[in-house]
């Protein structure tokens, strides 16, 4: 899914096909539609500037997707920078750098203080704080118009998730990511397990990016209701079971 969405971005760019023309902080679907990082558009706002229209209806329309409908799923489904940590990840599995007797372990907290820092910042600075260092920013960026120095940050996301901790940017560090999770604890999109089908195999643990959203694996029936899930669906595609699956909502099966 990253792919195509940023196989649109670069169509806008080099030719004629304007579907989706712009970068992850402010885009326009079909030229009418107006998209726009939330998270950005909070920045702006705590540097005492008053965002353009276009920019607060594009926040507003991201936002209420995910909080209402799709949950964290910017991260699964969005993100470039997911191409980068996932391809750490199998790296990682691969190596087999996950069997150390003591793994690195860093709290997931951290992204929330991060977050609350970067609106810190951009008050005390009157620059939006993380977006003007975020590296999915200068992924995208840099895969649309070109890179200079910026590979190096991504390279350094790269070797921090493959040798130093598993998942660390996303699962720990992201504000971005952190951003989404803290708004999607109500959306209608869920992830769903019934314990009856499972065999306690544990892939889905092992394969989710935050696999304390899944404490109830072979305990009772339940929905992942945390924000800190984001719908990528890896859970339900190692199930051989079926004990996984997507869900709504509003079918609460939680005991
Ligand atoms: S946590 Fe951050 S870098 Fe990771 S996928 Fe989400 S927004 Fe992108
Ligand atoms: S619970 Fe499943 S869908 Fe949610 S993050 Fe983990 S693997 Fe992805």
């Amino acid at each position: 899914m990253q792919l195509s969405i940023l196989l649109l971005y670069i169509l806008a760019r080099h030719t004629d096909l304007d579907i989706l023309k712009g970068d992850l902080t402010f885009s326009e679907l079909l030229g009418v539609i107006p998209f726009a990082d939330p998270y950005a558009v909070l920045q702006i706002i705590a540097t005492g500037s008053i965002p353009g229209k276009s920019l607060i209806i594009g926040g507003l329309i991201i936002l209420l997707f995910y909080a209402l409908i799709g949950g964290r799923v910017f991260c699964s489904w969005v993100c470039p920078m997911n191409i980068v940590t996932d391809s750490a990840s199998a790296l990682r599995r691969k190596l087999k750098i996950d069997q150390d007797d003591k793994p690195t372990r860093i709290s997931r907290k951290i992204r929330y203080w991060a977050l609350g820092l970067s609106l810190i910042l951009s008050l005390i600075f009157g620059l939006a704080a993380f977006e003007s260092i975020s590296p999915v920013s200068i992924l995208h960026r840099g895969i649309i118009y070109g890179f200079g120095y910026g590979w190096l940050v991504v390279l350094a996301i790269f070797l921090i998730d493959l040798f130093v901790l598993k998942n660390g940017f996303c699962g720990n560090l992201c504000p971005l990511g952190a951003f989404y999770a803290f708004i999607s604890k109500f959306s209608v999109v869920r992830i769903k397990h019934i314990k009856e089908k499972c065999n306690l195999c544990m892939d889905c643990r092992v394969i989710c990016p935050e696999p304390h959203v899944l404490p109830m694996i072979g305990k009772h029936d339940a929905l992942v209701l945390s924000g800190e899930c984001n719908n990528c669906g890896r859970c339900i595609e190692v199930c051989k079971d079926d004990s996984m699956m997507f869900s709504l909502r509003t079918k609460s099966v939680n005991k």
